[in-house]
């Protein structure tokens, strides 16, 4: 056992799947932030719990050489990136371990194919979608990134996993909240106004969308605040209040306010519009979702023939990129606004033969089925808890020749490949796919063929 406030030299033996070092002392699991596994360090005894110890570094006896330096001046404090501490080829590594353990240990899917990591040539400055937090500091308002495990919002004047224009929208809604003593939210008494600064930016048509989230449906002199973001921000097309009066961690609410501009804006991939609404889900990484979308198309094989599902379709993005080489293309979304963009974005894009429902992919899907409705290859991308059961039984019925199945989690996906493999599936490969650089998070597509 370890006692708190000991001090030991420790090896790092692995990491832990977000990204902690791992050691032992006499077989008790030693958690380090900032370790990376093969590296000697000195650490003392920070926590411990039941069946694991956490500790800090105090020395470095023997550092890694998958070690670099963080370039973010707030690393250490900021909750958003946790691998800067290692150089970019030594994460993608680690994601794919994270894969093939996950697959193992829950899947029991020791033996399949896991590809290395596809990585970003330029891992910096990818992300479409900025979330800053707005409250008050120690010296007035700040906005930021919320810090490890803790709602302390860490300032940061800019950050390098985001496009330069998010960094200068949330600069400019600062100063106007300063400048016009606009009060800030506060989520312990739930007074003040605004809760957050979310941006949307169109990587390839350069649209810029602000939105602001609101505890009311008025924003005080908000013309001064539209004024400074037009006269500074190119490509603004659309600035929208979002008004959220609950407590609780769910950043955007359901009502949303033009103040200026567009409802929504429009972004391309792979050659087809798509629109941008406040409250629909659009993959974060534009240049990396095209690698992950052309190797689920891939993955799905098609010869022109098949009916489609793409289930959890969000604005229908993966069903439209695969309308060409299908005979039809279903898609289901929960979010009843992605599902009429996913509408226009077919209409917009000449594709006639996609048609989009809304509701639960474990209801519609039964329903479909009941009436006769099929798939030949059905692709999933669920959210982070994975598909629900009854979902993957109908398709169990259903009996698809593929599924093409996008994760965002492996643990959800090694148990729902455990499923479909016990039910006459066979899990053929897995490509993990680098769509957050620099945290631990890792996306995967998986392609499933079923048993003759
Ligand atoms: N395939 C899309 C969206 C993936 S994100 C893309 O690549 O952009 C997951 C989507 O699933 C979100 O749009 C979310 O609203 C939706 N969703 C979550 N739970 C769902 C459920 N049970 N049934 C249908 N859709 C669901």
């Amino acid at each position: 056992m370890v006692r708190k406030d000991e001090i030991l030299d420790l090896e790092i033996t692995g990491m832990t799947h977000e990204g902690m070092g791992v050691g032992k002392k006499d077989g008790f699991a030693i958690f380090v932030q900032g370790a990376v596994d093969g590296e000697k360090v000195g650490v003392k005894i920070i926590k411990v719990l039941k069946s694991y110890a956490v500790a800090r570094i105090e020395a470095f006896i023997e550092k890694s050489s998958h070690r670099q330096e963080p370039f973010c001046p707030v690393y250490k404090r900021c909750g958003g990136c946790s691998l800067q501490h290692m150089t970019y080829a030594k994460t993608l590594a680690f994601k794919r371990q994270v894969v093939v353990d996950n697959l193992a240990r829950i899947g029991s899917l020791s033996d399949v194919r896991v590809h290395d990591t596809l990585g970003m040539a330029e891992p910096i400055n990818y992300r479409n979608k900025a979330q800053y937090p707005v409250g008050m500091g120690k010296s007035g308002p700040v906005a930021g990134f919320f810090a490890r495990r803790s709602h302390e919002i860490v300032e940061a004047p800019s950050c390098a996993i985001q496009h330069p224009l998010s960094d200068k929208a949330k600069d400019i809604v600062l100063g106007y909240i300063k400048a016009l003593n606009i009060p800030v939210y506060n989520e312990t008494t739930g007074h003040g106004i605004i809760r957050h600064v979310v941006t949307k930016v169109g990587f390839n048509t350069g649209e810029v969308m602000i939105i602001i989230v609101a505890t009311k449906p008025e924003l005080p002199k908000a013309n001064k605040l539209i004024y400074r973001l037009k006269r500074d921000i190119p490509g603004l097309a659309s600035v929208i209040l979002n008004v959220n009066p609950k407590p609780g961690n769910v950043i955007l609410g359901d009502r949303n306010i033009t103040l200026f501009g567009k409802d929504t804006i429009q972004d391309t991939l792979g050659g087809l519009a798509f629109e941008i609404s406040p409250l629909s889900f659009y993959q974060v990484n534009p240049a990396q979702t095209e690698v992950l979308y052309q190797k689920a198309v891939d993955y799905a094989h098609l010869q022109g023939n098949e009916t489609v599902f793409d289930l959890y379709c969000g604005i229908g993005t993966i069903g439209l990129f695969a309308a060409s080489r299908a005979k039809k293309v279903i898609g289901v979304e929960v979010v009843p606004e992605a599902v009429e963009a996913a509408k226009s974005n077919a209409k917009h894009n000449g594709i006639e033969n996609a048609e989009f429902y809304a509701g639960l992919a474990e209801e519609v899907v039964p329903e479909l089925y009941e009436k006769g409705i099929k798939a030949d290859v059905v692709f999933v991308d669920p959210p982070r808890k994975g598909c629900d059961e009854n979902l993957l039984k109908t398709l169990v019925d259903m009996a698809p020749s593929r599924i093409v199945y996008v994760s965002c989690n492996p643990s959800t996906l090694a148990r729902d490949l455990k499923f479909l493999t016990g039910s006459g599936f066979q899990v053929e490969e897995v490509q993990p796919v680098d769509m957050f650089p620099w945290s631990e998070h890792v996306e995967c597509v998986v392609r499933i063929q079923r048993e003759n």
